[in-house]
């Protein structure tokens, strides 16, 4: 019971955290905070670049994933076959 805990702990002032109560917000987030907020949040499509090796399609930074062309002068092997 709850007056048990306040008995348990004490007079308790006004604001203050009892023992077996939920921790709540304060106040509640408007939904034009809330979505203010998740704005950020929104996923963005992955970049893709024509491989200029093979013209597959590629994250651009990163080796081919078809070829293993990274630049002219730099080629990687990929699924242990030489390119
Ligand atoms: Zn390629």
């Amino acid at each position: 019971m709850l007056s048990d805990v306040y008995a348990l702990y004490g007079a308790v002032g006004a604001g203050s955290i009892v023992a077996g109560e939920l921790m709540l917000p304060v106040n509640k987030k408007s939904k034009m905070r809330k979505r203010t907020r998740r704005s950020h949040l929104a996923l963005r499509p992955v970049a893709l670049m024509a491989c200029p090796q093979c013209g597959r399609a590629k994250l651009s930074h990163l080796a081919c994933g078809n070829c293993g062309y990274v630049n002219a002068h730099t080629t990687i092997k990929v699924g242990g076959e030489e390119s």
